[in-house]
C-alpha cells in the first residue's frame, strides 16, 4: 500500500511564512530523489490559508502532487453554528483530507468519541477523507490501558461507519508523544498498529486498504525505522512538517 505522509501545521503560519515553506517544499518535491511518486503527501493547514495553498499549488509545478487538508470540520452540514466550517466548504476549497479527533481537540475542545464519529460522517458525506486520530494519554499507558482506549476510540467510528470504514485514514497518535520529542519506539508503535489492524479486519474485508498512520514526534531521525514497520502506513507529522527539509526527508523515507 502506498504510504501517506501528512503534515499537520496546527495553528502556525502566516502568509509570508507559508509561501516560503511551500516554495521550498515545491523545489524539493520537483527533484525525483524525494520519492513523492512512491508515497502520497499532504499538508493540513489552518483553514484561512487553504486558498493561499491552492493558489501556490496552481503556479508551482513541484506542488502539483501535494494534497491539501484541513485540521477540523463541523459535524453539521450548514446553519446557525457560528465559527464552524462545513465539510462542503472544505471540499470547495480543494481539501482532499481533514483531520478529525486530534488529541488537542479532544483535550481542549472536549470532543467525544461520538462527536468524532459525527465529524467523520460529515467528511465522508462530502467526499473528503477523514484522518481519524486516536491515542492514549501517558496516564492511560502507564495504567496498562492503551489497548482498551484505542479500541474504544476506533470502535466508536466503526459503529457509525462500518459500511464505509475502509474510506478513512486512521492515525495512531499516543498523546504523550505529540509535540514532546518523545516518540513511541518502532516496536511500541507497531504493536498498537497490529491491534488496530486486527480490529479493522474484524469490521471489514477491506481492512488491508485502510492506511494506519503513526503520529507523535516523528522526525528525520526516527521516520525510516517507524515507517519500516509492517502495519505503519505513513505518518502524521506536526513540528517537523514546518521545516521544509525535514518534511522532505520524511517523505523520502516513506518510499520503502
Ligand atoms: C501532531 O500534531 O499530530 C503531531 C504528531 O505533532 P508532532 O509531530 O509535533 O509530535
Amino acid at each position: 500500500m502506498k504510504k501517506l505522509i501528512a503534515g499537520n501545521w496546527k495553528m502556525n503560519g502566516s502568509l509570508a511564512a507559508n509561501e516560503a515553506l511551500l516554495l521550498a517544499l515545491g523545489q524539493g518535491l520537483d527533484r525525483a530523489s524525494t520519492g513523492i511518486a512512491r508515497c502520497d503527501a499532504a499538508v493540513c493547514v489552518p483553514t484561512p490559508y487553504l486558498a493561499q495553498v491552492q493558489a501556490l499549488k496552481a503556479v508551482q509545478p513541484g506542488l502539483a502532487n501535494l494534497e491539501v487538508g484541513a485540521q477540523d470540520v463541523s459535524a453539521h452540514p450548514a446553519g446557525a453554528y457560528t465559527g464552524e466550517v462545513s465539510a462542503a466548504m472544505l471540499k470547495e476549497l480543494g481539501c482532499r483530507y481533514v483531520i478529525v479527533g486530534h488529541s488537542e481537540r479532544r483535550q481542549y475542545h472536549f470532543e467525544t468519541d461520538a462527536l468524532v464519529a459525527d465529524k467523520t460522517r460529515a467528511a465522508l458525506a462530502s467526499g473528503i477523507t477523514p484522518i481519524v486520530c486516536i491515542g492514549e494519554t501517558l496516564t492511560e499507558r502507564e495504567a496498562g490501558r492503551t489497548e482498551e482506549v484505542i479500541k474504544r476510540q476506533l470502535a466508536a467510528v466503526i459503529r457509525a461507519h462500518g459500511h464505509c470504514i475502509s474510506e478513512i485514514v486512521l492515525a495512531y497518535e499516543p498523546v504523550w508523544a505529540i509535540g514532546t520529542g518523545k516518540s513511541a519506539s518502532p516496536h511500541e508503535a507497531q504493536a498498537v498498529h497490529f491491534v488496530l489492524r486486527a480490529q479493522l479486519k474484524a469490521a471489514t474485508d477491506q481492512s488491508a486498504r485502510v492506511r494506519i498512520l503513526y503520529g507523535g514526534s516523528m522526525n528525520v531521525a526516527n521516520a525510516a525505522s517507524l515507517l519500516a514497520q509492517p502495519d505503519i502506513d505513513g505518518g502524521l507529522i506536526g513540528g517537523a512538517s514546518l521545516k521544509a527539509q525535514d518534511f522532505l526527508t520524511i517523505i523520502a523515507a516513506a518510499k520503502i
